[in-house]
């Protein structure tokens, strides 16, 4: 044991290191990313590195990957900040927006790694039951005397939408910053905020993990009033986004955005699809507007780890408020889907 003089902040005690499924399975479905594959653009750029580009910083505030998506998003550069995911963009933002001590409420169940930034930032997340037709309860949330309250649409592990109502609700009565957290927007019948317009006590946060297909570049990113950008981005600090990433970010967005809505087509598609063979099951999936489907099921670890064993790996949920357990499924090209599916099937059937 470590004498507490040396061991860091208190806050940091409970904290565990993100853990996620070990991925030695043919088949990996755990993680919402883009399986159909890397942008063609995004693999010409990284071709085209030169080694001198990569010896020197990148540019402190991604000025060149900031105007390729003030283009994409139709609005001024001045209204976006970039980082490292949009995990950081996240944690920056929560550290920007409340002093240590004050709190952020949000939806549960929500992104897991929301009350972890919250506590590593000295804030006290307050978690606020959804109602029972998936929904955000703005009144609660507000009750909660929160600084920052947390939104997250189409929300992840559910796949629901927060409705509009809702959500204007929310910003009506909100007396601090909403962080609305977007970053399974492209996939949903209708966004919650159409991109770029967010008023100003809204932060959008966006990403190029998922429909973009650059999880491993780490390229997230935020879209807001210039003043509630700049104190995100004084926060997040300089050179958080790498040379490769933003050479790769830029090709895509100035070259790819076909390819991109392609393969979100697809994996719409494929969703329902894997909703409806869930419902074959005999089981009850969420509705899901996201590229993935949360499906509750008796057990989920043991039935997770009898899929691994057919060589199919999914997230599992253990005890969420109001559904119990569930597993997580990314939706990905058909022949994934069938040995998902197959799996599934052979894992429930020794349950
Ligand atoms: N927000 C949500 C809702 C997510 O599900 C994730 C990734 N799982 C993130 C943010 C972070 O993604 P990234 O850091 O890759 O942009």
């Amino acid at each position: 044991m470590i004498e507490p003089s040396r061991s860091g902040r208190a806050a940091y005690r409970d904290v565990s290191l993100y853990a996620t499924e070990p991925m030695r399975c043919d088949i990996d479905l755990s993680d919402n990313t883009n399986l159909w594959g890397a942008p063609p653009s995004a693999q010409e750029a990284l071709r085209d590195v030169a080694n001198g580009a990569f010896t020197r910083y990148p540019s402190a505030y991604a000025l060149d990957l900031k105007a390729a998506l003030a283009s994409y998003a139709g609005v001024d550069r001045s209204r976006i900040v970039t980082g490292c995911g949009s995990d950081d963009v996240l944690a920056s933002a929560i550290r920007a927006l409340a002093e240590p001590g004050e709190s952020l409420a949000f939806s549960a169940p929500t992104f897991t790694m929301i009350p972890v930034f919250a506590q590593i930032n000295g804030v006290v997340p307050v978690s606020v039951p959804m109602t029972p037709s998936w929904d955000i309860d703005p009144d609660a949330l507000v009750a909660t005397g929160a600084r920052i309250i947390y939104v997250c649409s189409p929300n992840n592990p559910t796949g629901t939408c927060v409705s509009r109502e809702a959500f204007e609700r929310l910003v009506a009565i909100a007396p601090g910053m909403v962080i609305l957290d977007q970053a399974y927007a492209e996939f949903a019948d209708e966004p919650l905020n159409e991109l770029g317009a967010a008023g100003d006590r809204v932060l959008v946060v966006r990403t190029m993990s998922k429909a973009f297909g650059l999880a491993g570049l780490r390229i997230g990113y935020a879209l807001g009033e210039p003043a509630v950008v700049a104190e995100v981005e004084k926060s997040r600090g300089p050179y958080k986004v790498s040379v490769v990433a933003e050479r790769a970010g830029v090709a895509v967005l100035a070259n790819d955005r076909a390819w991109v809505a392609a393969r979100v087509t697809e994996a719409r598609i494929s969703r329902d699809r894997l909703a409806e063979s869930l419902r074959k099951l005999g089981l009850s999936p969420l509705p899901s507007q996201a590229n993935f489907v949360l499906v509750p099921v008796r057990n989920a670890a043991d039935v997770s780890r009898r899929m691994r064993g057919h060589g199919v790996s999914v997230r599992v949920f253990e005890g969420l408020p109001t559904i119990g357990d569930a597993l997580r499924i990314t939706a990905g090209p058909a022949p994934m889907m069938e040995r998902a599916i197959d799996a599934l099937e052979r894992a429930l059937e020794c349950a």
